[in-house]
């Protein structure tokens, strides 16, 4: 628990990034309210939700940016990547498209973010096992690879999202620390 009126030690910008209707808005609903929504509509507006947690008794602000419609190839502008020192890249488990266009999120992230940005890979939607169409062990090869973190989530069920933005926050505290 952090107190609101307690002083603010960092701010760390992450941005979500990954297709058109794989979750992220509701991640990130999920992180900063504890909410979800079934029927989300296409994100609109607001450019970024903070929550500030508590890492090794410091306050840290998470500012969370989610891209507002613009999940079009190269259609995210590079204002949205400034500054940010955590990348979740997103995709759905149940549409193996999301998680073939990985690589292109990952070529333009890196192409736009500082070096040092700590990256998780999630999987997200494994509430829907039945409907499995990318195998966790293709996933988890591809992150190894590329040196990313890994988790599959299931916003509507509330699961690994704490874990997935924790791992993120806790890897840039570990690099500015
Ligand atoms: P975005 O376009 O990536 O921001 O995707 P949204 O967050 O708007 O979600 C797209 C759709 O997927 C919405 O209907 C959500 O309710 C649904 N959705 C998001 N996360 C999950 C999840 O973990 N499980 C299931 N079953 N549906 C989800
Ligand atoms: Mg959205």
């Amino acid at each position: 628990y952090v107190d609101s009126s307690q002083k603010i030690d960092y701010v760390f910008k992450v941005v979500l990034i990954g297709d058109s209707a794989v979750g992220k808005s509701q991640i990130l609903a999920r992180f900063a309210r504890d909410e979800f929504s079934l029927d989300s509509k296409a994100t609109i507006g607001v450019e970024f939700q903070t929550r500030t947690l508590s890492i090794e008794h410091k306050s840290v602000k998470a500012q969370i940016w989610d891209t507002a419609g613009q999940e079009r190839y190269r259609a995210v502008t590079s204002a949205y990547y400034r500054g940010a020192v955590g990348a979740m890249l997103v995709y759905d488990i149940t549409k193996r498209q999301t998680f073939d266009h990985i690589p292109r999120w990952l070529e333009e992230l890196r192409g736009h973010a500082d070096k040092n940005i700590v990256i998780i890979l999630l999987g997200n939607k494994n509430d829907l096992e039945d409907q499995r169409a990318v195998p966790a062990d293709d996933a988890k090869e591809f992150a190894q690879k590329e040196g990313l973190f890994f988790l599959e989530t299931s916003a509507l069920q509330s699961k690994n999202v704490e874990d997935a933005f924790m791992t993120v926050l806790t890897g840039i505290f570990n690099i500015v620390n």
